[in-house]
């Protein structure tokens, strides 16, 4: 299963460790006859001394902790001068032997790294240093050519809403690919620019749609730097944006009708998610109260009417008639006096020509890329605790989103 060419198998024994634990090593020779190779070109080489033993974690066998064996001998390559040999489990001085790197790096995958550890009896280090090898060598050879869609968004993880707290990350969305390219701490300018400058000039002039949310820092940076592109508002956060300003709503007035006594604060209360759901999907008693809602003509009955109205907005097939419809709607939550929705309308009109790329780009960009891989991430920085710091966190989402591709092996071990 595991040929090393060069090299011989010698004695395999198993043997206790100190902890009285089983364990089973396997000792690797020079094959006689084949000289070592220069680790930096690989061309066979004159030996030069053997150093002293190493010990490379292998993949477990029947669940037993198992390692490999081996004194590397030390090569005089004409180009490189003295230079340990190439060694085809070994990746640089890591402990840990590239097949094993690369069976906990996938289950990393599928179990929360601490899990993963556990299972494979071995440290949490270790399955940290083993994916963060796998998306270095993803991140090394990934091809950026082509993309044509990209969406930037930010992302809070951890506790508190501290300017650490946010990410901001750029995917690639073109239907045929979607993963993410790029993340950064913070949701500045600065942070968007070094992402872009990332990517490198050369994909960025080839991208052709931006797709992105209303975040100020946001849109100057693209707006500046890949100006050729058509920049799209996502549907997804103005949809939120306007559910927000409902919940906003909702909890005033349930604050109001509390402080005056009235009963049908507690009600308000346990209708949130019933008023953030799409109208037609809310069904038997629920609607009746919304119903009961809208004749008392309160606050948040009103917004609840407004926010349904909007959905409309999505079905124009006429840049010109969604436009004047987005005016109407505005002019009604102005009138509406009721100021969350009031500054919704607003930030709207403010943004209406990149609103409106949104019917221009369809069929181009869809719509749900943006949301599908911001839920994705999601899962992943929720455990974000697992991760301990942010460096390790931001390798987890490469890992786990970035769609990387993998160095090859002889035989997979999972
Ligand atoms: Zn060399």
């Amino acid at each position: 299963m595991q040929r090393f060419v060069g090299f011989v198998y010698a004695a395999v024994v198993m043997k206790r460790n100190e902890r009285g634990e089983e364990e089973i090593e396997i000792g690797i020779e020079p094959h006689r006859g084949i000289t070592g190779r220069c680790s930096q070109c690989q061309k066979p080489s004159p030996g030069y001394d053997r150093l002293e033993e190493r010990r490379w974690r292998f993949v477990p066998l029947w669940n037993i902790a198992t390692y490999l064996r081996y004194r590397p001998r030390r090569v005089k390559c004409s180009e490189h001068g003295i230079v340990v040999e190439h060694m085809p489990w070994s990746e640089g001085t890591r402990p840990v032997a590239r097949a094993m790197m690369d069976v906990l790096a996938y289950w990393a995958r599928h179990l929360s790294w601490r899990e993963t550890a556990r299972t494979f009896r071995t440290s949490w280090e270790s399955v940290y240093r083993s994916v963060e090898w796998m998306v270095e060598y993803g991140l090394a050879n990934r091809v950026l050519k082509g993309v044509k869609a990209i969406g930037v968004d930010q992302i809070h993880w951890g506790r508190g809403k501290k300017a650490d707290q946010f990410l901001t990350v750029i995917y690639q969305i073109d239907d045929g690919c979607r993963r993410l390219l790029w993340v950064g701490r913070k949701r500045t300018k600065a942070t968007l620019q070094k992402g872009l400058k990332t990517l490198g000039p050369e994909v960025v002039s080839q991208i052709q749609f931006v797709c992105s949310d209303m975040w100020k820092a946001f849109l100057t940076v693209l707006g500046a730097e890949v100006k050729q592109a058509m920049h799209v508002l996502d549907r997804f956060h103005i949809v939120q944006h306007i559910n927000q300003a409902v919940d906003q709503v909702r909890r005033a007035e349930s604050a109001r009708l509390r402080a005056s006594g009235k009963q049908q604060a507690a009600e308000l209360k346990n209708m949130r998610w019933k008023l953030l759901r799409r109208g037609s999907r809310v069904l038997g008693k629920a609607r009746q109260k919304i119903k009961a809602l809208l004749a008392s003509k309160a606050d948040t009955g009103r917004a609840w009417m407004l926010k349904e109205t909007f959905a409309h907005f999505w079905t124009y097939k006429s840049v010109r008639w969604a436009a004047a419809f987005l005016d109407y709607w505005c002019e009604e939550a102005e009138l509406s006096g009721l100021e969350p929705m009031q500054k919704v309308a607003r930030m709207l009109q403010n943004h209406q020509p990149l609103i409106m790329n949104w019917f221009r780009a369809k069929g181009e960009v869809s719509s749900g890329a943006v949301e599908g891989l911001n839920n994705k991430i999601r899962v992943v920085t929720r455990r974000s605790c697992g991760f301990r710091t942010y460096d390790a966190m931001e390798i987890a989402l490469h890992h786990n989103r970035g769609r990387l591709p993998e160095p090859e092996f002889t035989h997979r071990f999972r």
